[in-house]
């Protein structure tokens, strides 16, 4: 069991069934990203790439994900960044941390997925409906 330092990564279609610890293996095809636990306790990690999960960035020598790699559903519980194939070691988290870090995630998540033009445009939309009600409604009570 040794800590993985740097990461070799290799494009591929489908992930192969045995890993190698160090290699990353991207798939833009899937848009998932899967990797051995870089603590190496030989568990699959999983990213999926998605605007609201991991973003993967190719300089055209090197690969980056974004956020950072929280394990924390393994006993290993490791956490750490992947920048420019270099593996960077966060501190551990506190279980306190943990919570926090997991309820910013969908607070992000949430964020993401809100779209404030359109709730902008259904308000007013709705104002207008309404306001065409009520135009309609004194219509035809006969006093609009
Ligand atoms: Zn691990």
């Amino acid at each position: 069991m040794s800590m993985v330092e740097s990461l070799a990564h290799e494009f591929v279609e489908y992930v192969p069934d045995e890993l190698v610890d160090g290699v990353l293996y991207v798939s833009i095809p899937y848009a998932t990203v899967v990797h051995r636990c870089c603590c190496g306790c030989g568990n699959e990690v999983v990213t999926p790439l998605s605007p609201t999960d991991w973003q993967l960035t190719f300089d055209g020598e090197t690969v980056s994900l974004h956020p950072s790699i929280g394990n924390w559903s393994f006993a290993c519980q490791s956490h750490y960044w992947i920048r420019r194939n270099q593996v960077r070691w966060a501190e551990r988290w506190s279980p306190t941390q943990i919570a926090a870090g997991r309820s910013r995630d969908r607070l992000d998540k949430a964020e993401q997925f809100a779209e404030p033009y359109r709730d902008e445009w259904d308000t007013a939309g709705r104002r207008d409906t309404a306001s065409i009600w009520r135009r309609l409604i004194a219509w035809l009570r006969g006093s609009g």
